[in-house]
């Protein structure tokens, strides 16, 4: 399984103008080399170094496989779609292979800049640990303007470990007032992200009446913020919820994709905007990879009735559901946590499938 880790550099004053120097001159080589393609109508690499790769080195000084690499993503942008000129911008991204980025160190990296190799020191977070030793040398230099600084973005090779056999499963009830419940009783609580997505929707519709140029730069920059914290809470929940699978020798069940959706018309409006958006898609994928990782079993369940079936007498009925958070069984009279219920519903409806029935998709 390929995964990708985000790094930051440290380089010195001296290195940080020689990469951009380079990321610059390699962004304006992938143009010149587009013209050609594009008034030569060729997309192919082979068809591309043979126009271009001696004038390119000469005009911009890159090394051979830096040539090599900007051919390459022209020839990318390009097949994409030929009816348009691909156009870079002067900071897009430059990508390393193992013949010009290495890792001398586990917490250094070298690159070949246009003035020769440079090592330099990286950053890394707590996702990042135990990941490096699995580089492949592949990576994307990355730069943020707005922040003046350089990321590296690797590709590391993750073993998926061999699935543990389990016979019981933890579910989770993915959804928006708690972003996951488990069958155990557990709430991870989505108040925060809620109220910091209804904030920037205010405030987006704020700054977007004004259009100033300042206002939309504003925006971008808020965008980035709510977007990294999104984030940081996915991976501390999937983290979480796969630790306490792994700890209990369970696998994990959640409800089918799809599912949510057809469930999420019952909700409203305005939890299916929710539901359909790139945060929940994240915390879907964050889980899967993390399960992979560590070996969880993880499936997707038929999720029709699990929210109005009673989990202590299995009886369904859509009136048991008083409130968004309260289950009461019009049946047995059992009181129960709403979400909760429908997890115990997802952890059972996944003990019933035969192994490897129903692997998760994507
Ligand atoms: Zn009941």
């Amino acid at each position: 399984m390929k995964q990708t880790l985000l790094v930051k550099l440290a380089p010195t004053p001296e290195q940080h103008a020689k990469l951009l120097r380079t990321l610059e001159t390699f962004n304006a080589a992938c143009n010149a080399i587009a013209a050609v393609a594009f008034a030569e109508q060729r997309a192919s690499k082979f068809d591309l170094q043979k126009l271009v790769y001696y004038d390119i080195r000469e005009q911009f000084g890159l090394s051979s496989q830096m040539a090599i690499r900007a051919i390459s993503k022209v020839s990318e942008a390009y097949k994409r779609d030929k009816a348009i000129q691909p156009r870079f911008r002067p900071h897009s991204a430059m990508v390393y292979d193992p013949r010009i980025c290495s890792f001398p160190a586990p917490d250094r990296v070298s690159l070949l800049t246009l003035d020769g190799r440079e090592v330099m020191p990286f950053r890394f977070g707590r996702y990042a640990e135990g990941m490096l030793q699995r580089a492949r040398g592949q990576c994307d230099l990355l730069y943020r303007a707005s922040r003046n600084t350089f990321f590296l973005a690797i590709t590391v090779d993750a073993p998926e470990s061999a699935l543990d056999d389990v016979s019981e499963f933890l579910g989770v009830d993915l959804g928006i007032v708690n972003i996951a419940t488990t069958s155990d009783g557990e709430l991870v609580s989505g108040g925060h992200i809620k109220n910091v997505r209804a904030r920037y929707s205010r405030f987006r519709a704020k700054l977007q009446k004004q259009g100033t140029k300042s206002a939309r730069r504003l925006l971008k920059k808020r965008s980035g913020r709510k977007k990294r914290f999104v984030r940081d809470t996915n991976h501390c929940v999937s983290k979480r919820l796969v630790a306490r699978a792994k700890d209990t020798a369970r696998g994990i069940a959640i409800e089918d994709l799809n599912g949510i959706r057809e469930r999420a018309t019952v909700r409203g409006k305005r939890q299916r905007r929710a539901l359909h958006s790139w945060a929940f898609a994240q915390l879907r994928s964050f889980l899967s990879y993390k399960a992979a990782l560590a070996g969880v079993r993880l499936v997707a369940v038929d999720p029709r009735d699990t929210s109005r079936t009673c989990s202590a007498c299995g009886h369904c009925d859509q009136a048991s559901r008083k409130t968004q958070s309260r289950f009461v069984c019009t049946s047995c009279g059992v009181v129960a946590h709403a979400d909760v219920n429908a997890a115990v519903n997802i952890g059972r409806r996944a003990a019933v499938i035969p192994p490897n029935a129903a692997p998760l998709a994507g």
